[in-house]
This record gives structure tokens, C-alpha cells and sequence, in this order.
């Protein structure tokens, strides 16, 4: 077992060209301390959780030594936001510390959130506020528990130094970011729109050789990558639409070139279901709107393939993209056959989603309680009664509960398998906006208990607790109140 002073860094992105990043050292954070370390996250690194020292992880993660094996940078990137097209983004607030090369030889990058400026930081201070690091690495784990990709994150550091934010001082942290991709769509547009189309094919090359290998034997090895990239981003976007969440900063340098939920800001688990929720208040259009997310991923696609262009026939790219809304439409349909509990393939199905969607809509009902409440259907009065609490539509849902019924007998599962299966998809717990909001407006009096608490509730959402069981039960009224920003 390694500890952190033991990592076996081998750091493969310094090997690309160097315009590519800019190399610097994080800027110290004022009197550093731990919050919160995620066992998981560690074993990941072939760390020993039971082994390490409080003190000595919030000396590396404030800025105040370097890991060793660490070659810190900054990259470079670009990236459409909100639909413009954006020339100067880049690693503003976040360094690359290093790459860390597991037993099992995966390659795990560490990236420091709130690491200080870097000569991409623009008007920006370097840091990230408690306030959203507690988001980021609570959602890292919530995501994970629920099967959905998503970076992850080692640990949380606080400090006793300020920003300021939205005219308030908060106070600055840091999150030790963990995935095996920080490449974005961002890095392609930048080398395409400078018309660096060596350094392209470069960056092309580095990313099929460690994240697509597979690609490589294929006739169109870029092609290949770039329909693996599509595929992948089509299942990610059909699993956020069948759970109900708003990533709310769709922009194409917070698009992972694997797939994972990436660069979280003010997401939202809806508490009801509103297909035109808007969770990011700067956000006046509505772009990022809950239903607009699958054709917004396509949009961003779009992006990726037009700076793949010096790569990739053009024809083939738009050959690509018109798969996309059927493999969309096709995994959005299997998130919801097992939400429903349906192993079978039946031609009325994606009927049987929509109408309940409709339901969902018309009603507002809070998705994520209705399918654990489901679960347990099995036709008798009381699974009915307690199904019409959460909807309130008694017509409309007798109708739909006749057809689901009908629907199950095609089914060779038992109840008992099928409530099994289903309790294993359809979680008790979901990181409702409210809960961060207790678990911040704790840890900003001092007490982090409940930011401990909830990672660890919420890395096995599918488990009951009975020591959490208020979390089941519908949000508090204030939860509605809550409005976020991008401000972070
Ligand atoms: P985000 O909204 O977090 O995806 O960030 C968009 C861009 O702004 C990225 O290039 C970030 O690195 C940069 N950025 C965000 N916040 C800060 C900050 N406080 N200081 C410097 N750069 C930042
Ligand atoms: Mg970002
Ligand atoms: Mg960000």
C-alpha cells in the first residue's frame, strides 16, 4: 500500500507538446485543514485509507508542499460557452498535479481544485469556495453510487482564507479531483481554431492511445474514437434524463472526452419533475434547461466533430452525429425499462415511459420517490395508495398503473426478484439541493459532520438507513427557495 508521500506518479501529459500547459506550483491556501477523505478514492490509488494523517494531507492539497513524483500544471483549453465560442479558458483555478499509476496499471490523473492562478485565470482569483467544493466532492460520490459516470474525489481541504463572492467573502477550499480523463472537448477546439492541426493530430493520437486503444486497430482510427465519444456521451446524457438531473453548465470545456459528468457547478437533482428546469440562474435563456440536455450533448458533439475536421472526413462525421438521437433514444429507453423493472424488450414501451413521463410532468412529481416507491408494486391496495401520495393524479396514474400491470405479465421475474432488481436501481437517497445546503450551512459554522454523513449515505444510495430515513421523505419546503449560480 502506498501512502501519499509514496504515489507512483508517472506523468504522461508532460510529454505533449509544451504550449500545451503551463507548468506552476500551487499558490498556498492560509492554514489548510482536512475535511473530508474518501476511503474509496484512496484504494483507487493504492492508498490505505486506515494510514493517513489529517495534517499532512491538507499540508499537500492546501498548496503548501508538493506530493512527491508531482509536475503540477495548467492546461490549455478553449471551449463554446452558452453557444460562444470562448478563445481564452484554460485551467484558471486547477492544476494537473500529476498522473498516479495504480497496481492494476490504471492511470488515475489527480487535479487540484482552488490550486491559485495560473496564466488562464483571466479576472479570476484561483480559488473555489467551500461552499462549492463541498458540491463537487459530495456529487462525485452521489453520481458514483448511483452508476452514473462522473469524476471522483480523493479529499476536501478547508482554509481560513477569503474570496469574495457575489459581494460576500466565503472561504476558499480545495477538492482533489480523481478520473483517468481531464481532456475536454475544449483542448480540440483550441487546436483547431489556432490552427495548430499538428498539435491536433498530436492530441488525437495521445488520447486514442490512452483512453481508446481499442480504436486503434480500426480501419478510421480517429473516426472510431470519435463515434466511441458519442456513444459514450448519448448513454451518460440518457442516464442524467433518466434521473432527473440538471448538470446546468453544458459548455464544451466541461464535456469529458470519456464521458464522464464532468466540472460540476450549480447541478440539481429535481425534487419535481419540470422538463423546463433551469438550475443556474446566470443561465437567462434557458439553454441548459433539463430537457434541452440530450440535444445540447448532441450540439457539443457537433463541436467536437467540426474541430476533429483536419482528422476526420467530414461526411463521416455528420454520418456519425445522425446516430446520435436513435443511440440517445435507444439508452434513454433502457435506463427507464430497469427503473421500471422490465428485463424484456416489449414494442410498447417506450409508450409506456413517455405517458408516465407526461404524468411526471403534468403533476410535478418528484421522479426518484416514485420509482423507489414503485419498487415494492406489487397490485395490491396499499402499493396503489401509496403511489397515488406521491403523484396526487388518481385518474391519470390508475390508467398508467392498468397498462404497467398488463406490462409486467410479459415479465418471467417474480415480484420478489423484480422488487430486488428495482431497489437496485431506483435509490432511496439522491443528493437533493437541499441536503448540500444543510451539510454548507454546517461546515460554514464549523461543523462538518454531515458532509462526512452524507458521502457515506450516499455512496450506497439503494440502502436504507434508519439513522437517515428523514432524507426519504419529501423535501422541506424551503428546498424550493434554493436558487445557484455559476458563482463559485
Ligand atoms: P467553470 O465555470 O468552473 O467551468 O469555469 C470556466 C472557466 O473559468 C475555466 O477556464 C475556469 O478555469 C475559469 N475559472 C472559474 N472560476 C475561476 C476563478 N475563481 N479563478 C480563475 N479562473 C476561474
Ligand atoms: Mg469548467
Ligand atoms: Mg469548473
Amino acid at each position: 500500500m502506498a501512502t501519499l508521500k509514496t504515489l507512483n506518479f508517472d506523468n504522461s501529459y508532460l510529454s505533449l507538446p509544451e504550449n500545451f500547459y503551463q507548468r506552476l506550483h500551487p499558490t498556498p491556501l492560509k492554514n489548510p485543514f482536512l475535511i473530508g477523505f474518501n476511503p474509496d478514492v484512496a484504494r483507487l490509488l493504492d492508498i490505505d485509507p486506515c494510514a493517513v494523517d489529517p495534517s499532512i494531507i491538507a499540508r499537500y492539497l492546501g498548496g503548501e508542499a508538493l506530493l512527491p513524483g508531482s509536475e503540477p500544471l495548467a492546461m490549455k483549453y478553449t471551449g463554446h460557452q452558452f453557444g460562444v465560442y470562448n478563445p481564452e479558458l484554460g485551467d484558471g483555478r486547477g492544476l494537473l498535479l500529476g498522473e498516479v499509476v495504480n497496481k492494476k496499471g490504471e492511470r488515475w490523473d489527480l487535479h487540484l481544485k482552488g490550486a491559485g492562478k495560473t496564466a488562464f485565470s483571466r479576472f479570476g482569483d484561483g480559488r473555489a469556495v467551500l461552499r462549492s467544493s463541498i458540491r463537487e466532492y459530495l456529487i462525485s460520490e452521489a453520481m458514483h453510487g448511483l452508476g452514473i459516470p462522473t469524476t471522483r474525489a480523493l479529499a476536501l481541504v478547508g482554509s481560513e482564507e477569503l474570496a469574495m463572492r457575489d459581494g460576500m467573502m466565503e472561504p476558499c477550499a480545495t477538492v482533489l479531483r480523481v478520473t483517468p480523463c481531464h481532456i475536454r472537448f475544449g483542448h480540440f477546439e483550441h487546436l483547431y481554431y489556432t490552427r495548430q492541426h499538428d498539435a491536433l493530430k498530436v492530441l488525437a493520437d495521445y488520447c486514442l492511445e490512452r483512453y481508446f486503444p481499442e480504436c486503434l486497430a480500426a480501419e478510421k482510427p480517429y473516426l472510431a474514437m470519435y463515434s466511441e465519444v458519442v456513444k459514450r456521451s448519448a448513454a451518460l446524457v440518457a442516464k442524467w434524463q433518466a434521473y432527473g438531473f440538471v448538470h446546468a453548465v453544458l459548455n464544451t470545456d466541461n464535456m469529458s472526452l470519456i464521458g464522464e459528468t464532468f466540472d460540476y457547478g450549480p447541478y440539481t437533482f429535481m425534487d419535481s419533475y419540470k422538463p423546463d428546469l433551469v438550475a443556474n440562474g446566470n443561465d437567462h435563456q434557458g439553454r441548459y434547461a433539463f430537457a434541452n440536455q440530450p440535444s445540447i450533448i448532441q450540439w457539443n458533439l457537433s463541436c467536437l466533430g467540426q474541430a476533429l475536421l483536419p482528422l476526420i472526413e467530414r461526411d463521416d462525421v455528420v454520418a456519425v452525429l445522425d446516430h446520435y438521437a436513435e443511440q440517445y433514444k435507444q439508452a434513454e429507453l433502457a435506463e427507464f425499462r430497469k427503473r421500471l423493472g422490465l428485463q424484456l424488450q416489449n414494442e410498447g414501451d417506450e409508450e409506456l415511459v413517455m405517458s408516465l413521463l407526461k404524468l411526471f410532468a403534468l403533476y410535478s412529481v418528484d421522479m426518484n420517490r416514485f420509482f423507489r416507491c414503485l419498487s415494492d408494486f406489487d397490485g395490491s391496495d396499499e402499493a396503489v395508495a401509496a403511489l397515488m401520495t406521491l403523484t396526487q393524479v388518481p385518474s391519470g396514474l390508475s390508467e398508467w398503473l392498468l397498462a404497467y400491470e398488463q406490462r409486467l405479465e410479459l415479465e418471467v421475474a417474480s415480484f420478489p426478484i423484480r422488487r430486488a432488481q428495482m431497489r437496485a436501481v431506483n435509490p432511496e437517497y439522491i443528493l437533493r439541493n437541499y441536503m448540500a445546503e444543510e451539510a454548507i450551512r454546517a461546515a460554514t459554522a464549523g461543523d462538518f459532520t454531515l458532509v462526512h454523513d452524507l458521502l457515506m449515505l450516499l455512496r450506497t444510495p439503494m440502502d436504507e438507513s434508519s439513522e437517515f430515513s428523514r432524507y426519504s421523505t419529501a423535501p422541506p419546503t424551503w428546498a424550493g427557495g434554493i436558487s445557484l449560480t455559476c458563482s463559485s
